[in-house]
């Protein structure tokens, strides 16, 4: 069969729909780049706010109008809260919750296509042509979340945690490398709580995986700032530069108030000793997160501190997300809703305090040489939007894109013909243009 396999949301969601075409090209099916093409597509919804839902009932209804022909599965954490509502969505054949989502191969192996002959001379695309730029893999390790923090309806949608083994995940790095990628970037939805249902830990995973394979970079994707082993950190400098020195530490909030209204198992203070901590053991380390404006009850006060905790981290990158109330968590019927034009007040204003940070940070590494993962060139309409003088001297010369170990994305100018997709260089990060950080390649 022909399939086509979309996500929406978080990195997780990504991994298992990655994770999902191997399986399948592994079965001889071939993975298309739209629905347009396919026998069978499958969306891998988000319910993590009410806009990513009706994002979700939006792109069903795209991938039906595209194809009514192709079968249409849909999974995921919105498919898991609102089943019925999402098998009404036009042309839904199924709707498979999360706790059934490992079984889609065969489930998918026991559907076939709508009309069964498939036309034999139709082109048959390469295999898992939509992976990323095959530079970087995201890995799921585990799923599920004990916590109940009070705003979070992923905890209801994802169920308790369960953890794959040390030994198969390292089996699957592996795999990935000799496929020719760089980065491991490993997913859960409470990656801290890795291994707590099979004796094992987040420490122990990364170990391991520094042991056992010999892919080039390790990243660790959201990480909730509680959890960890008072030396993880120390994993760092035994990783000869393997590990990546970035970490995501969703704070949500900068008030004790609001925190412990959320349930969070954290305070700032203890936020501001991890990083401290963090920094203390990992030289060049970037810090990201997330952070929720307008919880119920967070007065003027408590965001002006939210505002003075996150200048004090130095965020490389703040995501900002109005609070979005969601049936079936208990944030929902709290007194004291913040109006959504409040919140909308407060997103803006931390995107203005997430800018100015990110440009202090990015410009604190200018002159310093890192290893960049080079990943795509720039299309030419994202080259129309460079600042003029950055646009390329002559058509011959392209504009290479890529990240670095501490996920900061660079640009550099790339003489005709070379080509450094997913090669890892030292990389001179030579000036700030606007926002954009630019570099110099050291290896020809
Ligand atoms: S720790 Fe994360 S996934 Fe778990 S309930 Fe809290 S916000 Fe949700």
């Amino acid at each position: 069969m022909r399939i086509y396999l979309e996500s929406l949301g978080c990195r997780l969601n990504y991994a298992e729909m990655a994770g999902l075409g191997r399986q399948l090209a592994g079965a001889g099916h071939a993975m298309v780049e739209s629905a347009a093409e396919a026998d069978l597509c499958v969306l891998n919804s988000c319910a993590v706010t009410g806009e990513a839902a009706r994002q979700t009932r939006q792109l069903a209804r795209q991938m039906a109008r595209a194809n009514p022909a192709a079968r249409l599965i849909i999974t995921g954490c919105y498919a898991t809260l609102e089943g019925e509502t999402v098998a009404a969505l036009p042309n839904v054949d199924l709707v498979v919750g999360n706790a059934r989502k490992d079984d889609l191969l065969a489930t998918i192996q026991g559907l076939g296509t709508r009309d069964q002959e498939t036309d034999s001379s139709a082109p048959v695309p390469s295999p898992l042509s939509s992976t990323i730029s095959r530079t970087r893999a995201f890995i799921k390790v585990q799923d599920g979340c004990r916590n109940r923090c009070t705003f979070c309806i992923v905890t209801v949608a994802r169920g308790d945690e369960r953890s794959r083994a040390i030994a198969e995940i390292v089996a699957e790095v592996n795999a990935l490398h000799a496929e020719g990628y760089q980065e491991a970037v490993l997913t859960g939805v409470h990656l801290g709580g890795y291994g707590n249902d099979i004796d094992r830990d987040l420490r122990a995973l990364v170990a391991g995986l520094l042991a056992e394979t010999r892919i080039p970079r390790i990243r660790l994707s959201s990480l909730e700032p509680f959890d960890l082993a008072p030396d993880f950190f120390d994993l760092w400098p035994q990783s000869n530069d393997r590990l990546m020195p970035h970490l995501h530490l969703p704070a949500q909030a900068g008030s004790d108030a609001v925190l412990k209204r959320m349930a969070r198992r954290n305070r700032t203070a203890e936020f501001e000793a991890l990083v401290d901590a963090a920094r203390a053991r990992i030289p060049g380390l970037t810090i990201t997160t997330d952070i929720i404006a307008g919880f119920p009850g967070e007065t003027e006060a408590d965001f002006e501190q939210t505002l003075a905790f996150a200048r004090r981290i130095g965020f490389a990158h703040i995501h900002a997300f109005p609070f979005s109330a969601r049936a079936g968590t208990a944030a929902a019927h709290f007194a004291g809703q913040v109006a959504q034009v409040e919140c909308k007040r407060r997103v803006q204003a931390l995107h203005a305090l997430d800018a100015e940070l990110g440009r202090a940070v990015r410009a604190a590494f200018v002159g310093s040489t890192r290893p960049v993962l080079w990943e795509s060139v720039l299309a030419p309409r994202e080259i129309a939007k460079l600042a003029p003088h950055a646009a390329p001297a002559d058509a011959a010369e392209s504009i290479g894109s890529g990240l670095t170990d501490n996920y900061l994305r660079v640009l550099a100018r790339l003489p005709a013909g070379v080509d450094l997709h997913n090669r890892i260089t030292p990389t001179l990060l030579t000036q700030l243009a606007g926002d954009d950080l630019w570099g110099s390649v050291l290896v020809g």
